[in-house]
């Protein structure tokens, strides 16, 4: 079975747009999938279409079994969606938030209560629960969001642009969490900006483009054409760096680029410079891979 299956799915708003020119795409239950695509794409109007909040022109949307037109209630049923906007009532306190949610599903409080217990104590939210959300950081808000998605226990998770303006740290974090959700069951859909998010988590993904698929493949196979990821760095000095391997090049007296093999980060390699003496003083990726990808699945 399908955690979801598009075919010929079709959108064109009143304003004219054709958004969606007729998207088949099918996403295995239990899979990681990552839907891609630069602005205007279509990557909203199919979730929106998913989700109950935009009505399709034509097509069928089958999510678990179940289809769009004649069952939509047990359809959203199956799905937590978590938007790219904040969208709660800020005067609210978390935990309100998460069991009024689960009272749209028509779960009683008894058994809403020890479930937010339990999803806001692994989102670190728990502490919060009393608190107005308006009080919450950033990335407390964004786990927030996922609590409040998690509540009536959906088979299958989608997540707008999940870690977009969460830094670093906390990004981890919630990839460990979102890796732990998918091991234990849960299909999860997500939109990003990051390859390296996408590399991290995901184990499919589709390209979308003016409103179709251009690609879809494992992740392994859609990142294997690109090419190694480059950055040029300024640094105080490039004494030394012949020690450290091919990876690194001098350009200049100030400048060299850095070239990451498969699973080497940025911050080791900047690291491995400054235990050599070498303080980086700015940095910039040469090549963006994301870029390269959609231009791959656009030429295709
Ligand atoms: P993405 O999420 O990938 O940025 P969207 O699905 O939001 O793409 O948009 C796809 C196309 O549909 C764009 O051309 C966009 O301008 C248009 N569009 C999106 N929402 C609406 C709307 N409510 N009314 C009219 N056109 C829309």
């Amino acid at each position: 079975m399908h955690a979801i299956e598009l075919k010929n799915l079709r959108k064109t708003y009143s304003s004219g747009t054709e958004a969606l020119k007729g998207i088949d795409l099918r996403v295995a239950e239990g899979d990681f999938f990552a839907l891609l695509g630069v602005n205007g794409a279509g990557k909203s109007t199919t979730i929106g279409i998913l989700t109950g909040l935009v009505t399709k022109t034509s097509g069928t949307v089958s999510v678990f079994g179940y289809d769009l037109d004649a069952q939509l209630d047990l359809v959203k049923q199956q799905i937590g969606v978590v938007p790219q906007e904040f969208n709660f009532n800020i005067f609210e306190k978390v935990i309100d938030i998460v069991i009024q949610q689960a009272g749209f599903y028509g779960i009683p409080r008894s058994v809403a209560l020890p479930r937010a217990e339990e999803i806001l104590k692994k989102l670190q939210l728990w502490e919060k629960r009393d608190v107005q959300s308006k009080e919450l950081s950033g990335g407390m808000k964004r786990r927030l969001m996922i609590a409040r998605a998690l509540v009536h226990q959906p088979r299958l998770l989608i997540l707008d642009e999940p870690t977009a303006g969460v830094d670093v740290e906390l990004r981890r974090g919630m990839w460990e969490y979102l890796q732990e959700l998918n091991s234990s069951g849960v299909t999860i859909l997500l939109t990003t900006h990051y390859l390296e998010e996408v590399e991290q988590l995901c184990k499919n993904a589709a390209v979308i483009h003016g409103g179709k698929i251009m690609l879809s493949d494992t992740v392994r196979n859609l990142t294997s054409s690109l090419e190694k990821e480059l950055y040029t760095a300024t640094v105080s000095t490039t004494v030394g760096i012949e020690t450290l391997g091919a990876s690194i090049v001098r350009v200049d007296e100030h400048t060299l680029t850095i070239t990451l093999a498969k699973g080497e980060s940025i911050t080791d390699a900047v690291a491995q410079l400054q235990r050599a003496g070498i303080t980086v003083t700015a940095l910039r990726p040469t090549s963006n891979r994301m870029e390269q990808l959609f231009l791959n699945a656009i030429s295709t």
